[in-house]
């Protein structure tokens, strides 16, 4: 699944195979599920906000944050706007919410859009809609006065094409010492926000995005 379109290797296993199931039909193989879950878009909206997805399987992708898009050749682009994502289970690529065990998406019935258009023989429908009405924060935390403030604050002052750019002009006068302040006030407001068990500690990436210490070394590796 992950991001977005499905590595022609995969095709090509699924237009080769014949004995589990004709061309042209999912097989429910769970391939696409093992390389990572989906970005979520409008009409996912509410999977998360009826509990069907906890805010706890997802992270988010800030906009200016650099990301590979596959759909265009696998190129580093910048993105334009939130993207919500259901993150990989622990120590592995697979979307959290497949199970390996049942080799089963433990939501099928109700799985999220890019789920369902996701053809591995036919990515025509995922390349039109990959982009379209993807699901932000401020759709599902935009309406909590005080938490939405906060979020968005720190938007400001971690602002993400501004991080991408210092880390391009490191060695600079004065870059480290604005990096370094944009470290200690995100760990400080994570810090701050878990320390009194007002928000679990395992919504903060779906909140704030990826911490930028963590986005900064992502950031050195792309560089090299
Ligand atoms: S939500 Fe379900 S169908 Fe979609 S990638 Fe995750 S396990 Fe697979």
């Amino acid at each position: 699944m992950n991001h977005l379109r499905p590595d022609p290797s995969l095709a090509s296993r699924e237009t080769t195979a014949t004995d589990t199931g004709p061309i042209g039909t999912c097989r429910r193989c769970g391939t696409c599920c093992r390389r990572g879950g989906p970005a979520l878009h409008l009409e996912d909206k509410t999977l998360v906000t009826e509990g069907l997805i906890s805010p706890a399987d997802l992270y988010t992708i800030r906009a200016g944050e650099p990301v590979r898009d596959d759909v265009a050749g696998g190129i580093l682009v910048s993105a334009e706007s939130d993207i919500v994502k259901i993150r990989d289970a622990p120590r592995s690529r697979a979307c959290i919410l497949f199970e390996a065990d049942g080799n089963r998406c433990t939501i099928y019935a109700r799985r999220p859009l890019e789920c369902r258009i996701l053809r591995c023989w036919d990515t025509t429908e995922i390349e039109r809609c990959y982009r379209r009405d993807r699901l932000a924060r401020v759709d599902l935390i935009g309406h909590i006065d005080g938490l939405w403030d906060l979020v968005a604050e720190h938007d400001r002052r971690c602002d993400a094409r501004r991080l991408t750019e210092l880390a391009r002009r490191r060695g600079e006068p004065g870059v480290e010492a604005e990096l370094s302040g944009m470290i200690r006030y995100d760990e400080t407001l994570r810090e701050g926000l878990t320390a009194d068990g007002r928000v679990p500690a395992v919504i903060l990436d779906f909140l704030l995005g990826r911490p930028v210490s963590v986005l900064l070394r992502a950031l050195r590796i792309a560089a090299r």
